[in-house]
C-alpha cells in the first residue's frame, strides 16, 4: 500500500507526540535529585549534630538538604547506572520527614534557629496533584486526541485498533416488512428479482444441474423507480438478513476506511450467510478507474475501495448464499470489472413505470389515504408521464397534506391536480407580481405555445395554460398530455414538437414587434431536438446516417437528454451540422410564423381571455383556442 500524504503527516506527529512524551518523563525522573525519607527521630539527630544546611517546611512534610556525607545511602535504584553515565551526583543529600500532625510547630522552628538552619514555609504541592495536572490530565487529552485520529483513519494503515468497521445497517426480517407487494410499475425488474428470492431460498434446486447462482444483481434505473425499495423487499420475501450500505459511506476522507469497511461488510455478512448485501448508489465507489483523475487521494481512496470490493466478490462462493445486490442510476460510468460475469453478471433496468404502472403506484400509495369518490387515478397516471415512482408517491402526499390543510374530509381532484402542478414546477409563487405588461407578454407567449399545438398534426393536446408564476423560472406554463406514452417519435412529430416549443417567441415577435428573453429555456430545447433529429437519428440528408457525438445514454427516451462529452467528428461536418440544425429552426419558425399569423385574432382574444382567468383549461380552453366567443364576450 503506497503511503498517502496526509496519512504519513498523522503518523509522523504521532510519533513526535509521543516521543516528547517518554523524553520529557526520563528527563525529570533523572534530573530530579534522589531523595530520601527519614523519620522524625533520625530528622532530629541530624538537626542536633548540625549537618543540615536548609528545609522547606510544608504542612505534612520538612523537605531538607542535608550537609553531603550525613544521609546514608538508600539502596541502589534501577536508574542508578544511568545516573552515573549521566555523571549526575551520586551523593543523595535530599530527604523528607513526615510531620508529626499538630506536634512540632513551634519547638521545630526554635531548634532550626538554634542549629542556624536556614528555613522556609513551603505551600504544599503534593506529589499526586502535580501528577495529575503536570501529566495524568494532559496525557488524556493527549489521547483523546490521538484515538479521534484514529478512528478517523480507521482500521487502514492500523488493523490493531478496530476503528474501521462498517458502518452499514443490518435489517431483520422482522424489522423489515417490505414485501414485493409495496412495489408497483416495475414489472419485469420484480420477475427478475422474484428469481433471485427463489435462487436464496431453494439454492439446491438450481445447483441440481450444476448451475451457477448468481453473485451480484445490478439494479440500474433513474432515480426515484423503486431501486432501493425492491432490494428491500427481495430481503423481505427471501427471509433472510439485509446488510445495507450506500457507496458514498465507503468514500471517507482517509485512505484504507473504505477498503476496511468492504471487508468488514463481507466478513459479517458471511457470517450471517444466507444474506443479501445491497449497495446502494455504487457508482459512488465503482466509478471508472481510468478516466478519474481526483483531487490528490480521492483517486487512491475510491480504488482501493473498488480493489477491494472487487477481491471480495471473487472470494466468495455464492452458493454459501450470499447475494450482493447494488444500484446505481449512472450505469455507464461504473469501471468494466465490476460488470464482467461473476461479479455483478446479472442487470435488472428498473425502469420509469408506464401509465398503467402509474396508475398501480398511484393505488398502492393512496392506500392509506381518505379518497373522495370523484377521484380517477388513472387521470392522474395520464397526466404525469415521465414520474417515477418517488414523484408519483410525493404526489400522493402532497395532495393529503393540501386537502388537510383546506379541512376537507377526504383528498378531491383537485388537490391533486394542485400537488402535480407543485411536484412539477415548484411552488406556486402568486406573491410574485408581474407588472401588466409582462403579464401581456406572458399571456401572449403561452397562448403562442398552445395555438401552435392546436394547429400542427402531429402534436400532443394542450390540457392547461397557466400565466400564474412558478418554481424558479417559469413565468407562465403550457402543459401538453400525451396520449400516450412515447417511445418512438417520427420526423414529423418532432419538427411538430419544435414548432410548439417555438410558438411562443413567434407569438411575442408577431404582437409586440419585438422578442423577451422569456423565450430563453423554448429555444434551448428546440435546438436540442433539432441537433438530436440531425446527428442521433439521421434526419438530415446532408449529414446523412452517421450518429455523432457521445454514446447515447442507456435513458434516452426520445426527447430530453443532454448533449456534450466528446466531439468524434471533424470541424467541416461540425459546420454542416450547424447549417442543418439551424435550417431546421428556420424552416420551422416559417411555418409558425405562417400558423400565428393566420390566426393572429385568436392568438390575442385567447390571450386576452387568458389574461383574464390566469388559467384556461378543458372547454374554455378549447373554445379560446378554437376562436369561438368567450364567456366574457358571451
Ligand atoms: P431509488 O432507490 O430508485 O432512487 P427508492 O427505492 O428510494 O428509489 O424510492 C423512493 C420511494 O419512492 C420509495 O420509498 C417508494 O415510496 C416510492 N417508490 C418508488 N418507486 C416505486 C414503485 N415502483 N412502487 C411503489 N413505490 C415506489
Ligand atoms: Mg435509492
Ligand atoms: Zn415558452
Amino acid at each position: 500500500m503506497k503511503p498517502h500524504l496526509s496519512q504519513r503527516i498523522q503518523f509522523s506527529l504521532a510519533y513526535v507526540l509521543v516521543a516528547a512524551l517518554v523524553l520529557s518523563i526520563l528527563q525529570s525522573w533523572l534530573l530530579a535529585p534522589r531523595t530520601v525519607e527519614i523519620p522524625m527521630s533520625k530528622f532530629l539527630e541530624l538537626l542536633r549534630a548540625d549537618k543540615i544546611e536548609k528545609v522547606a517546611l510544608t504542612e505534612r512534610e520538612i523537605r531538607g538538604l542535608a550537609k553531603p556525607g550525613a544521609l546514608p545511602s538508600p539502596p541502589s535504584a534501577a536508574g542508578d547506572r544511568l545516573r552515573q553515565l549521566l555523571g549526575s551526583d551520586d551523593d543523595v543529600r535530599v530527604f523528607t520527614v513526615t510531620r508529626i500532625p499538630g506536634v512540632e510547630e513551634q519547638w521545630l522552628i526554635r531548634e532550626l534557629e538554634q542549629h542556624q538552619v536556614e528555613f522556609a514555609g513551603k505551600i504544599e504541592t503534593t506529589f499526586w496533584k502535580d501528577l495529575l495536572f503536570g501529566w495524568v490530565i494532559p496525557l488524556a487529552v493527549m489521547i483523546g486526541i490521538w484515538m479521534f485520529l484514529m478512528r478517523r483513519v480507521g482500521g487502514g494503515p492500523t488493523q490493531a485498533l478496530s476503528f474501521g468497521r462498517s458502518k452499514h445497517k443490518i435489517f431483520d426480517r422482522k424489522e423489515l416488512k417490505t414485501t414485493f407487494n409495496d412495489v408497483a410499475g416495475v414489472d419485469e425488474a420484480k420477475a427478475e428479482l422474484i428469481e433471485i428470492v427463489d435462487f436464496l431460498k431453494n439454492p439446491k434446486k438450481y445447483q441440481r444441474l450444476g448451475g451457477r447462482i448468481p453473485k451480484g444483481v445490478l439494479l440500474v434505473g433513474p432515480p426515484g423507480t423503486g431501486k432501493t425499495l425492491l432490494a428491500r423487499a427481495v430481503a423481505g420475501e427471501a427471509d433472510v438478513p439485509f446488510f445495507t450500505l450506500s457507496g458514498s459511506e465507503f468514500v471517507e476522507m482517509f485512505v484504507g476506511v473504505g477498503a476496511a469497511r468492504v471487508r468488514d461488510l463481507f466478513e459479517q455478512a458471511k457470517d450471517k450467510a444466507p444474506c443479501i448485501i445491497f449497495i446502494d448508489e455504487l457508482d459512488a465507489i465503482g466509478k471508472s478507474r481510468a478516466g478519474s483523475t481526483g483531487f490528490v487521494g480521492g483517486h487512491d481512496e475510491r480504488e482501493q475501495t473498488l480493489n477491494q470490493l472487487l477481491a471480495e466478490m471473487d472470494g466468495f462462493d455464492s452458493s454459501k448464499g450470499v447475494i450482493i445486490c447494488a444500484a446505481t442510476n449512472r450505469p455507464e460510468v461504473l469501471d468494466q470489472a465490476l460488470l464482467r460475469p461473476g461479479r455483478f453478471d446479472r442487470q435488472v433496468v428498473v425502469d420509469k413505470p408506464d401509465v398503467r404502472g402509474r396508475e398501480a403506484i398511484l393505488r398502492l400509495h393512496a392506500r392509506a389515504v381518505v379518497l373522495g369518490p370523484e377521484v380517477a387515478l388513472g387521470v392522474i397516471a395520464a397526466r404525469t408521464p415521465g414520474f417515477a415512482g418517488a414523484d408519483l408517491a410525493n404526489i400522493v402526499n402532497e395532495a393529503a397534506l393540501l386537502a388537510a390543510r383546506k379541512e376537507k374530509n377526504s383528498v378531491e381532484m383537485a388537490d391533486f391536480e394542485e400537488a402535480i402542478d407543485r411536484v412539477v414546477a415548484g411552488l406556486e409563487k402568486r406573491s410574485r407580481v408581474l407588472s401588466e405588461k409582462e403579464r401581456d407578454i406572458v399571456a401572449h407567449h403561452e397562448m403562442g405555445h398552445a395555438l401552435v399545438a392546436f394547429n400542427v398534426p402531429n402534436a400532443d393536446p394542450v390540457h392547461k395554460i397557466t400565466i400564474i408564476p412558478r418554481g424558479v423560472a417559469a413565468l407562465g406554463m403550457t402543459y401538453q398530455l400525451p396520449t400516450e406514452d412515447r417511445f418512438l417519435l417520427t420526423r414529423s412529430e418532432l419538427e411538430d414538437r419544435i414548432a410548439v416549443l417555438l410558438g411562443g417567441r413567434v407569438a411575442e415577435e408577431l404582437v409586440y414587434g419585438e422578442i423577451s428573453t422569456g423565450a430563453h429555456n423554448d429555444l434551448e430545447r428546440a435546438s436540442e431536438l433539432a441537433r438530436m433529429m440531425v446527428t442521433k437519428y439521421g434526419m438530415s440528408e446532408r449529414v446523412g446516417l452517421a450518429t455523432f457525438g457521445e454514446r447515447a445514454s442507456l435513458f434516452l427516451r426520445g426527447a430530453g437528454a443532454g448533449l456534450g462529452g466528446e466531439r468524434d467528428y471533424s470541424e467541416e461536418t461540425a459546420r454542416i451540422i450547424d447549417q442543418e440544425v439551424r435550417a431546421i429552426l428556420e424552416r420551422t419558425q416559417d411555418r409558425v410564423r405562417g400558423i400565428l399569423t393566420a390566426k393572429k385574432g385568436v392568438l390575442v382574444s385567447a390571450a386576452a381571455e387568458l389574461k383574464r382567468t390566469e388559467t384556461l383549461e378543458g372547454d374554455r380552453l378549447r373554445r379560446a383556442l378554437a376562436g369561438e366567443p368567450t364567456e366574457a364576450q358571451a
